[in-house]
């Protein structure tokens, strides 16, 4: 077929640049090891970053909900998909954020899709980091607003652009959304949260922060970067967390006042039209959330985790980016040379993220290196020695 030849020419380039993706078959439970093709492997690339994922407690929640309500919700929202164990985890979340009431999807991508396309259109305009999540991004083409980036964490190019959007006659009535992660995805550092809520309130601005990374893993109680920075739902609007990082489930959640709550449910569409997420997915994510609240050893543990590591890089002379999150990433610059120390690392049985272009910008690939309250001493050391070794072969 004629069509074929072109997806087939396409796929030949990613292939040539070194960008061809492939995905792992993995048939254990997600932890601190993985077995995938009959081998082990030490895993660095998850995001289950207080190992909830395999919890006890939180299976038993699912399983529970599973024998009580059955697997699937059978309906949207709108119709009788809506769940007593989703109003329960809605209810947790806002006394968990802080905020008035929140809203749950079931992906985090859905959640940015639907927020940033029912809040502004094509006479608005939407701020966003340059090195935003994917899902932000393509909510922010899916609204049809302007679409402006700043430079990652500059507050100062962010006013440069507000002020310039403003100059014009035209933009007086205009919403003006700002969007950012709270913890950069494939950087792992934060987002300067309280300058861009200053700039946000000199310009009469909406600040939206998808916190994915953060929450569960900062703040005293794992309230996540507004908890770290004390941010109100005045300074911080609209607040975006997902279930797959930390949380160790699926799905996601926006939080904030009644009336953008209520806004939101009526006019985004990826809310909307969908299927709800099962009610025992809620159960189980309400589990998470009670051990996140209430146990902050995961988080001590994984605080230490991040620490040693960094700090055995530092002795061994090996330069990490500058991020205190779980996301350590070590950047190497070059497809192939990434290709080929990942494929070192794998054959020591080590498995951590190979980040290519475009997820990330031409010329920084990355090891994407991710800890986790589950990681042992021991499996420290290893990784740690295996990098090592790569050092000593030139793989970096
Ligand atoms: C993972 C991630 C998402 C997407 O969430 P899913 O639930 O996996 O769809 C959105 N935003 C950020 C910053 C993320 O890291």
């Amino acid at each position: 077929m004629e069509v074929e030849k072109r997806w087939l020419k396409a796929l030949e380039v990613r292939r040539d640049q070194s960008l061809l993706r492939h995905r792992l078959q993995v048939d254990s439970p997600p932890g601190e090891r993985l077995s995938s093709g009959g081998r082990d492997y030490l895993c660095f690339a998850s995001n289950d970053y207080l190992g909830l994922a395999n919890d006890d407690l939180v299976k038993q929640a699912a399983i529970e909900a599973i024998s009580r309500y059955g697997v699937g919700s059978g309906a949207s929202h709108m119709v009788t998909g809506h769940h007593r164990e989703h109003d329960l985890l809605e209810q947790a979340l806002a006394e968990f954020t802080g905020r008035d009431r929140a809203l749950v999807f079931s992906t985090g991508y859905m959640a940015n899709m639907a927020v940033i396309s029912a809040l502004s259109g094509r006479k608005d305009a939407v701020f966003e980091d340059r090195l935003n999540h994917a899902s932000l991004i393509d909510g922010g083409l899916l609204s049809g607003a302007r679409f402006q980036r700043y430079l990652h964490t500059d507050c100062d190019s962010l006013k440069t652009a507000l002020a310039r959007f403003e100059s014009k006659p035209d933009n007086q009535d205009a919403l003006k959304l700002v969007v950012t992660d709270g913890v950069f995805s494939m950087d792992g550092n934060m987002a300067p949260l309280p300058g861009l809520v200053e700039v946000c309130e000199q310009h009469e601005a909406v600040l939206m922060v998808d916190d994915a990374h953060g929450l569960g893993v900062f703040g005293p109680s794992g309230g996540g970067c507004i908890e770290h920075f004390k941010l109100q739902q005045n300074q911080v609007p609209i607040l975006v967390g997902t279930f797959g990082k930390a949380f160790g489930t699926a799905g996601a959640f926006v939080a904030g006042s009644q009336t953008l709550i209520r806004y939101i449910e009526q006019f985004a569409r990826p809310y909307i039209y969908t299927t709800a997420m099962p009610p025992a997915m809620a159960a189980a994510t309400r589990q998470a959330l009670k051990i996140i609240v209430e146990s902050n050893d995961r988080r001590a543990r994984l605080r230490d985790n991040i620490t040693s590591f960094r700090s055995a890089m530092k002795r061994h002379d090996i330069a990490l980016m500058a991020s205190d999150s779980p996301i350590q990433p070590l950047l190497v610059g070059d497809n192939d040379t990434l290709m080929r120390l990942n494929a070192f690392l794998m054959e020591q049985g080590i498995l951590v993220g190979a980040i290519r272009p475009p997820t990330v910008p031409d010329g920084s690939a990355r090891l994407r290196i991710t800890l986790s309250s589950s990681h042992g001493s021991e499996s420290l050391d290893q990784l740690v020695n295996t990098l090592v070794r790569a050092k000593g072969r030139s793989l970096l």
